[in-house]
């Protein structure tokens, strides 16, 4: 079976059965252990610890067996300790956003670059796109793997690639009315920034050259994809990844279904697992994702713990599993008086009030004893004092009814809450540290 295909055209796995998958899956996984094991003290450490060695893996489901691999584990390993191969093989580095805390530093080899940009690229033609399309990169270029992931991609595919980074949104507006791109690449959030700001010009987002938006690199939901669809008269597809598996392009909506993501399980293998206990959840059960790649040299990952919730699901019409719209990660969990709330969930909320923007931000504080929520949201149009007070009881009480949480919600007039140039910043925490 040839793995390598032509970059235009499907990859050969992408339609393979589900045996001929867990077979190929099987051999990289048994031999991915192995390498892992001769070659990171980190990973020989931890299996030796457990009583497992990877000659004990005969099955797919035996990985369960292996130890789990956390985020705090690579920041012990900073910044090169994670690396199976000597420095001089490492062609790249890059480091995930630190969203979370002190950022985490991954290697690739010249291999490694290659299998990444040939996801990136199966990603975008998943996502409608073709070679000859031109593609405008907003993502970060630098040490997040948003920008150099999808530029390498794409120039795989054979797009034109147009990497203009992040930031400086009058002249993003200006780039894609210049230079008419087919695709852009960018945060969901940023993406209605730049709209904004095309309406701030007097210029029509509507009547862009844009057919395709690849959005990803943040939570967002359904009421987001249509606000950016209609506003841009583009397709809006989900892309995900992460800098520690190896970048965006590790599971990929298509454009044709947009029914979750594909993961491309030839070369990353995932489970579910119970966020609390660790145990693998089955199929179609919400947990938390954790992944094993399958083919990465430079820094091959053992059952990493990614955060991030979802489930997993059949594929449609091929072998490969999907992945549901990725809720929120782990720790962006609110406790508000005992309820669990992950911001996605008030957004969801939110997007049903058509007089409301999708530009909000939520502030926990804790004033006495419990924590309180308080909720920013714009409005879409300029309104009048008591306008806003009504919408602004009346998201109050869906909040209430639909996930069970008491907010006090404050609206406020258009272009108030900040807007992101790359990953949107939610949640503005002001509880005392403790
Ligand atoms: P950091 O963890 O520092 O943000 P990365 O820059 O590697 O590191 O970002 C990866 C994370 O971004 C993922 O673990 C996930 O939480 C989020 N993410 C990426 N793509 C998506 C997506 N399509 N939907 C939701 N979240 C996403």
């Amino acid at each position: 079976m040839s793995l390598r295909a032509d970059a235009g055209s499907f990859d050969a796995i992408e339609k393979s059965s589900s045996d001929e998958l867990r077979a190929l899956q099987l051999a990289r996984l048994k031999e991915t252990l192995a390498r892992t094991y001769a070659n990171v003290p980190h990973y020989r450490r931890k299996f030796d610890a457990a009583g497992i060695h990877p000659s004990d893996l005969r099955s797919l489901t035996d990985l369960s067996k292996f130890p789990l691999t956390t985020k705090e584990d690579l920041r012990q390993n900073y910044p090169f300790g994670m690396f199976a191969v000597p420095m001089d093989k490492i062609a790249r580095v890059h480091a995930s956003s630190g969203t979370t805390g002190q950022p985490t530093v991954v290697g690739y080899t010249q291999g490694d670059v290659q299998t990444w940009a040939r996801l990136v690229a199966r990603s975008i033609r998943a996502a409608g796109g073709r070679p000859g399309d031109k593609i405008h990169v907003a993502y970060g270029y630098g040490l997040f793997t948003g920008g150099l992931g999808l530029h390498y991609g794409a120039e795989h595919l054979g797009c034109t690639v147009i990497p203009v980074g992040g930031g400086f949104t009058e002249r993003q507006v200006q780039l894609i009315a210049d230079f008419k791109p087919d695709i852009i690449a960018v945060t969901p959030s940023y993406l209605l920034a730049i709209a904004d700001e095309f309406d701030r010009r007097g210029m029509s987002a509507r009547d862009t050259s844009l057919r395709i938006a690849i959005c990803g690199a943040e939570p967002w939901t359904e009421g987001m994809r249509d606000e950016i669809e209609r506003r841009m008269v583009v397709q809006a597809v989900n892309i995900y990844g992460l800098s520690e598996v190896i970048g965006p392009g590790v599971a990929q909506e298509y454009a044709t279904s947009k029914d979750g993501l594909t993961i491309w399980e030839d070369h990353f293998l995932p489970e579910i697992i119970d966020p609390e206990t660790g145990a693998v959840l089955p199929d179609g059960e919400e947990g938390e994702l954790v992944f094993t790649s399958l083919t990465k040299e430079a820094m091959p990952i053992i059952r990493y713990r990614t955060r991030d919730l979802t489930r997993l699901l059949p594929g449609t019409g091929r072998a490969m599993r999907r992945i549901e719209r990725i809720k929120g990660r782990s720790d962006d969990m609110l406790i508000i008086r005992g309820v669990n709330v992950f911001p996605s969930q008030i957004e969801s909320v939110l997007a049903t009030m058509p007089d409301f923007a999708p530009h909000y931000i939520l502030e926990i504080s804790r004033p006495s004893q419990l924590d309180e929520l308080d909720v920013v949201v714009e409005t879409r149009n300029e309104a009048g004092a008591e306008i806003q007070a009504a919408l602004a009881r009346q998201a109050e009480h869906l909040i209430k009814a639909l996930i069970g949480v008491t907010s006090t919600v404050r609206a406020v007039s258009p272009g108030m809450v900040e807007r992101s140039q790359g990953k949107a910043r939610r949640v503005i925490d002001k509880r005392p540290k403790s």
